[in-house]
């Protein structure tokens, strides 16, 4: 089964992925985190995506699609997985939809208020190594700045810095919005409230998860 997670920068998306994972052991694929780390290594990707990725822009499909590809394609994918911040345009969609046809799908629109997302951005540090999510207000991490996982220092991203983020939720509005209509139409698409606490969230997309018909696609 495969579980799309939509929602603007800060919706929760990544921390609703890494609880899914935790759960029901399909593993989160965030395209984010893919090309982060395709960046700090200075591979040809990561290297062509950097510039688009500190202004707050999306990365071409092509290269973006090729990096998904060989995700979804490793064994731990095939029973199942979460995709975390793809598809980001139609096109995207059409692709993934070509790529990964067969796979039954429910689709998430996580909706948060702006001021909720802005603030919360602010307040986000990433664990470079492991991918963990902290929020400095509510999810501190146990010891200053460090990963409780693996003890790495936490990173502020750059692109959640105030300016770049509202170019992001820029293109969200513009590019991804559209996502959420072409699953809309397809009848697979199930808002949820993002203002709450993750906790509050997760509950929700777990309640649609855990029902029969969603059940059936597994
Ligand atoms: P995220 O971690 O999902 O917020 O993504 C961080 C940045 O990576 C985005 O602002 C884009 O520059 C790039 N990115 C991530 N996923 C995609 C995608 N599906 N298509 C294009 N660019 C992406």
């Amino acid at each position: 089964m495969r579980i799309i997670l939509l929602g603007a920068p800060g919706s929760g998306k990544g921390t609703v992925a890494d609880r899914i994972e935790e759960a029901c052991g399909f593993p989160k694929v965030s395209t984010g985190d893919l090309l982060r780390d395709a960046v700090r290594e200075g591979t040809p990707a990561g290297l062509r995506a950097r510039e688009f990725m500190e202004s707050g822009g999306l990365v071409p499909d092509g290269l973006v699609l090729e990096l998904l590809r060989e995700r979804i394609a490793r064994p731990d994918c095939a029973a199942g997985y979460t995709l975390d911040g793809f598809p980001r345009t139609r096109a995207q969609a059409e692709s993934l939809d070509r790529v990964a046809p067969d796979a039954a799908e429910v689709v998430f629109e996580i909706r948060a208020a702006e001021a909720t997302l802005v603030e919360r951005l602010a307040f986000r540090r990433v664990c470079p190594t492991c991918h963990a999510i902290y929020n400095m207000k509510r999810k501190p991490p146990r010891r200053d700045e460090v990963c409780d996982n693996d003890g790495t220092p936490l990173e502020h991203r750059p692109d959640d810095r105030p300016e770049v983020v509202r170019r992001r939720l820029e293109v969200y509005r513009e590019l991804t919005a559209p996502v959420v209509d072409y699953y809309a139409a397809r009848g697979v698409l199930h808002p949820v409230d993002g203002d709450g606490s993750p906790e509050e969230t997760y509950r929700a997309v777990r309640a649609v998860l855990d029902a029969p018909s969603a059940e059936a696609k597994r």
